[in-house]
């Protein structure tokens, strides 16, 4: 096929994420991707400055991530995870339970994000019926949240930037409280939990576990909070008998400039979410990690048993992957290269905020964004990024960037220099 042919069948028959069939957006033809640079049909290489979204953290065709998949194909690429195990996904699990917070000790390997958000509903859900407690079938979270596309990641997304109006009668109902007001690096003030605080207070009876993103609000607005807010949510979910979940799965390894979001608050969750950069980006694949004391109950109590096995659990090639990726990430101090990324980025774009086109200009960790005070037309604005040989995907009123790990300084610049003229161009 030609690469005609590909965009016509493609515009026809492929659905794209969040797209329309009859009035499909520009897509472009990818035809290679090496280091923090994706060629375009008829573009050339532009840096890809999303890490596919969130990703892709040690870059595209990575040696080592490519030769651990290669060496693991000659091996095997899959075997069933029911009464079968593997060198690949056991040696993954004590890599995660040795990295991620101690309380942390079980693994439970999935296929996607979003099915990890499930895994972790259904672990919180067991957990308070194998003790015998019926009506704690509720989740709480705060709003601007994202947690997937899933029936129940849906139900505990943002009520008005997510799905519910279209699903509503049909999606779980569960309780919103405010999002956090204090923002990170600013004063704290403990009024900030009172919404949450008080749905505790009066619902914590029903309510079987809180799920949020620690620090970083991803999809859901790349906002950034402060981390006493989880300080004071966890001894109010310990003083309420609520299970804690974080979803990790944009931040962890790294990304917000620790090695796991949830350090800036020196608080650890009862279950917590990891995927997107855990295989550097390599394929679906995702985990959710429980508690002794949450895998212990759901073990003892009830019909014992964790309940969801899917068919490519532990899958072998995305361990191999996986266990690359955490080389990569163990070979140079990701934290402090990101949380460096972040100071360009803040630096870099930061003037653009005295534009009066621009609502607000931050950065965290390997993440900068642009919030423009209206919403921005996505094609335009693509169209002029590729000019400046930059590949991004704004959305709303945010066009923003989180860059590969391993982008160099002088990349990191050319970046940040055509996110300016971008934006510049639209404040005209
Ligand atoms: N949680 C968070 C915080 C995410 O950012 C995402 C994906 N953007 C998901 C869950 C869902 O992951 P996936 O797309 O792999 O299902």
């Amino acid at each position: 096929m030609n690469s005609n042919q590909i965009l016509s069948y493609d515009r026809e028959h492929v659905w794209h994420p969040y797209a329309s069939m009859r009035n499909p957006s520009a897509v472009y033809e990818v035809t290679g991707a090496r280091g923090v640079r994706i060629s375009l049909e008829g573009y050339g290489e532009v840096i890809e400055g999303m890490s596919s979204w969130w990703a892709v953290a040690y870059g595209y065709n990575n040696p080592a991530i490519n030769a651990a998949i290669e060496g693991q194909m000659r091996k095997f690429s899959h075997v069933m995870f029911g009464g079968l195990t593997h060198e690949p996904a056991v040696r993954l699990a004590k890599r995660l339970v040795d990295m991620t917070p101690s309380r942390l000790q079980k693994v439970f390997f999935c296929d996607s994000g979003s099915v990890s958000v499930e895994v972790a509903m259904k672990m919180a859900l067991q957990y308070w019926r194998a003790r015998g407690v019926s009506n704690k079938n509720k989740f709480a979270t705060i709003r601007g949240g994202y947690h997937g596309d899933t029936w129940n990641a849906m139900s505990v997304c943002d009520p008005v930037n997510g799905m519910h109006t279209i699903f509503s009668g049909a999606l779980a109902v569960h309780y919103f409280a405010d999002r956090p007001k204090c923002k990170f690096g600013q004063p704290f003030d403990a009024s900030d939990f009172d919404s949450m605080g008080d749905i505790l207070e009066r619902f914590g009876s029903e309510i079987a576990a809180v799920i949020l993103e620690p620090v970083v609000q991803g999809a859901g607005g790349m906002y950034f909070y402060h981390p006493d807010y989880l300080r004071m949510l966890r001894s109010a979910c310990d003083k309420h008998g609520i299970l804690l979940i974080f979803d990790e799965i944009a931040t962890g390894f790294g990304r917000a400039g620790m090695t796991f979001a949830c350090q800036y608050a020196q608080v650890e969750p009862d279950i917590m979410c990891l995927g997107k950069a855990l295989t550097g980006g390599y394929m679906s694949f995702a985990a959710t990690l429980a508690s002794d004391a949450v895998a212990d109950t759901i073990s003892d109590g009830g019909v014992g048993l964790f309940m969801h096995g899917p068919t490519f659990m532990a899958n072998p090639l995305a361990c191999a992957a996986a266990n690359a990726a955490l080389d990569c990430f163990e070979s140079f101090d990701v934290p402090a290269r990101t949380r460096r990324i972040g100071e360009i980025l803040a630096d870099k774009l930061g003037p653009l905020a005295g534009l009066p086109t621009v609502a607000d200009v931050r950065a965290l960790g390997a993440i900068g964004v642009v919030e423009m005070k209206e919403p921005v037309d996505c094609a335009l604005v693509q169209r002029l990024l590729l000019k400046h040989g930059l590949w991004l995907r704004p959305f709303g009123r945010l066009i923003y960037t989180m860059p590969e790990f391993v982008i160099s300084d002088e990349d990191l610049l050319c970046l940040c220099s055509a996110m300016v003229a971008a934006v510049e161009e639209i404040s005209k």
